[in-house]
């Protein structure tokens, strides 16, 4: 028995995927021209398909699971169910209009056409909202839409914003924030239920190990208790006597964003020799 899993075969998350996989000790020989692969030591196939048709694939339940963005799923509409959030290909899909217009809110938009590959998401927004609008579904180049007379605002994916300019635009609203997600059929037998409870199992080893570094540092005897109060850890850190008489070490871990605030508190209570070391896999 083997779970199918679709991930993107060429794109924004075909390598993070794969190496999400490889992370959790799946291995994959992905020759170039693939569509279909056996991990040689997990009971899991991965199969390599354009983003839009996997959750189709994953309602019909072709396939048991997929990693695709967000904004993806949302927009395609099928049933399933979205078993994690993946933490990676974090976008935002936002309206734009060119740069020169005065912008005083949505209301801007009614009567007005803006062009979008994501029309399903855009329609459900603006009715909500009671404006509205014309869209015109394209299929990529979409900040190009306004320059060319085809519509008078544009909703599309931004991540850092630099094409708009380049393109004449402003990015006026932000509609929905996305990460890539994995998600999976509605009613998957025990047997498959359980290869994805150890898959998930795996994937939160690997996402808390990307979350925390784990610390080393010498402390003076004097300030442990202060030190150690700083230091949360897991349960609680580790202290050593050092050879050096009057002072430790101690081992912990951290969390990745609080971390320069850590070090900084450590070095003000005496700490000396702070190393600070990757975490591969972290186990709770
Ligand atoms: P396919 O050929 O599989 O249909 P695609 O052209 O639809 O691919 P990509 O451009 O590879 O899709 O993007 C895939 C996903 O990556 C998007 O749906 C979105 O979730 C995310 N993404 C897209 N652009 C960005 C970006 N600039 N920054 C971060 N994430 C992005
Ligand atoms: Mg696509």
């Amino acid at each position: 028995m083997n779970l199918k899993i679709a991930i993107q075969k060429k794109g924004r998350l075909s390598e993070k995927s794969l190496q999400l996989l490889e992370e959790c000790g799946i291995n994959i020989s992905n020759g170039s021209r693939v569509l279909k692969a056996k991990a040689k030591n997990f009971p899991i196939e991965i199969l390599f398909l354009r983003d839009d048709d996997i959750p189709q694939y994953v309602e019909q339940g072709v396939v048991d699971l997929g990693i695709l963005g967000e904004n993806e799923v949302l927009e395609k509409d099928k049933d399933v169910s979205i078993v994690s959030k993946l933490g990676f290909a974090q976008c935002r899909l936002s309206l734009a209009i060119p740069k020169e217009e005065d912008y005083k809110g949505l209301s801007y938009f009614e009567g007005k056409k803006i062009a979008t590959s994501y029309p399903k998401i855009l329609s459900n927004f603006f009715e909500k909202e009671n404006i509205n609008v014309q869209i015109e579904e394209i299929g990529g180049s979409v900040e190009i839409a306004p320059s060319i007379g085809l519509a008078q605002g544009i909703f599309d994916i931004v991540s850092t914003g630099s094409t708009l300019i380049t393109n004449g635009l402003k990015e006026v609203e932000t509609i929905l924030t996305s990460e890539a997600v994995l998600i999976g059929t509605k009613n998957l037998s025990s047997e498959k239920q359980e290869i994805l409870d150890r898959l998930l199992f795996r994937i939160n080893a690997v996402q808390s190990s990307s979350e925390n570094k784990y610390i080393l540092l010498n402390a003076p005897n004097d300030n442990l208790q202060e030190i150690i109060n700083i230091l949360p850890g897991i349960k609680s850190p580790t202290i050593l006597p050092l050879a050096k008489e009057g002072w430790s070490s101690i081992h912990s871990v951290i969390k990745e964003d609080t971390f320069w605030e850590i070090i900084e508190q450590l070095k003000n209570k005496g700490a000396e020799g702070i190393l600070v070391l990757e975490i591969e896999k972290m186990i709770l």
